[in-house]
């Protein structure tokens, strides 16, 4: 099939829940996509944050290979070795004593909602119920987790909203010590807002966020499912924060591609789950955690991260360079290989002239270009990025003539 054809038949047979780029990606290799036509494309997407390691991982395509032969699920009833080896190895390289596996960011964030919510009821009674998340944020889109995110446009026409959710400005101290009450039972964030527009938490906010909540018993949950896993140029954000959280939800990354998702938390909060309380059929399936603890055991040899880190510098100084040159470059922002650059026009036309240039890219919040490649990529696949880009973004003052 063609393009043409598989939109035609998408049309024909999906809902209409996406606003798709004109673009049927077929295979991909490293940091490279190839569509039904042949056409290369540098991807600075990544599925989302998801194709940590590039397509087509020598490691994580064997040790796929290998798993799907021996066992794609056995269910929760019994115990398999991945899903056993993949939480020791996340609680040994975390602040976390336990994990839940499930398969998506909304899962797992869902999971960190009723553990905090159980953990409160049982120790501090049943008013003790609300979370407060913040404005502008991603958390999902199951009805808890739309709910917990902070931005009306998720969440309009599927009233009515769960209960118990209240909302604050990211990084205001003062509108959060407001919003504090004694029904306050966690307080909930990403350590960078990618969705929203890739912002970044302030380290003297989150290190009194932190202080308020072991104060008060507030549990404090970190949404991590795009930060975590080497994203920022750690294994986990927080551990550029100087903060830890007590439940920390993972996902996108943490299967190199394959579904899956985590909630990890200390002993002291993971044991108001017991059997029966919480559960998911395909959760921590021996596929699924055979590709997670391959990511993990590559992330942890330490190159990987390590060029990682250096390429988030490298993309983030050249991003600076642009926008330097560019006056309709508002700002740059970003942690390691999750980078946002705020244009003062309308980024869609923006992305579209990329991917004719043979570039994938991605915007959020309609002005904000989101670059969230492959960990691997290149210091000459980003070259290619950061020679094309500038002839990309239009001119402040055509803005107004675009739409
Ligand atoms: C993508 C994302 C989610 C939702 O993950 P899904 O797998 O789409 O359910 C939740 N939180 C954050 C921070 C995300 O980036």
């Amino acid at each position: 099939m063609l393009t043409e054809e598989v939109r035609r038949e998408a049309d024909q047979y999906l809902m209409n829940t996406y606003a798709r780029l004109p673009l049927s990606i077929a295979r991909g290799r490293g940091a490279r996509v190839y569509d039904l036509e042949g056409r290369e494309y540098i991807d600075f997407v990544g599925g989302i944050a998801v194709n940590l390691l590039g397509h087509g991982h020598p490691d994580l395509v064997l040790a796929i290979q290998k798993q799907v032969v021996h066992l794609i699920h056995a269910s929760n009833l019994y115990y398999t070795e991945p899903q056993v080896k993949l939480a020791k190895a996340l609680v040994e390289h975390s602040f976390a004593d336990k994990v839940f596996f499930c398969n998506s960011g909304a899962e797992a964030n869902e999971a960190a909602i009723k553990l905090a919510r159980r953990y409160a009821h049982d120790k501090h009674g049943s008013g003790r119920f609300q979370i407060i998340t913040m404005k502008n944020s991603f958390h999902g889109r199951t009805l808890a987790t739309l709910t917990a995110t902070g931005q009306e446009k998720v969440q309009k026409g599927f009233e009515p909203l769960m209960p118990g959710f209240t909302y604050v400005p990211f990084n205001n101290l003062e509108a959060l010590e407001q919003a504090l009450s004694d029904q306050t039972a966690a307080i909930m964030l990403e350590p960078v807002q990618a969705e929203g527009g890739v912002h970044v938490v302030h380290q003297a906010y989150l290190a009194r966020v932190r202080e308020l909540c072991r104060e008060r018993d507030i549990l404090l949950i970190f949404d991590e499912v795009q930060t975590g896993m080497g994203r920022t140029g750690t294994l986990f954000a927080y551990e550029q924060l100087g903060v830890q959280p007590d439940i920390m939800t993972l996902a996108k990354g943490l299967g190199g591609g394959v579904p899956i998702g985590a909630c990890l938390a200390t002993n002291a909060v993971a044991k108001a789950f017991t059997p029966g309380s919480h559960a998911s059929t395909f959760g921590g399936n021996p596929l699924a955690c055979t590709a997670g603890l391959t990511v993990m055991q590559v992330l942890l040899e330490g190159r990987v991260l390590d060029h990682a880190k250096r390429m988030g510098d490298y993309l983030a100084k050249g991003l600076q360079d642009c926008k330097d040159r560019q006056p309709s470059v508002k700002e740059v922002r970003g942690l390691g290989l999750l980078q946002g650059m705020e244009l003062a026009v309308d980024g869609k036309a923006v992305v579209e002239k990329a991917q004719s240039r043979g570039l994938l890219l991605n915007c959020t919040m309609d002005r904000v270009l989101r670059f969230v490649p492959p960990l691997v990529i290149t210091q000459a696949e980003i070259d290619r990025l950061l020679d094309v880009l500038p002839h990309l973004i239009p001119a402040a003052t055509q803005a107004g003539h675009h739409n």
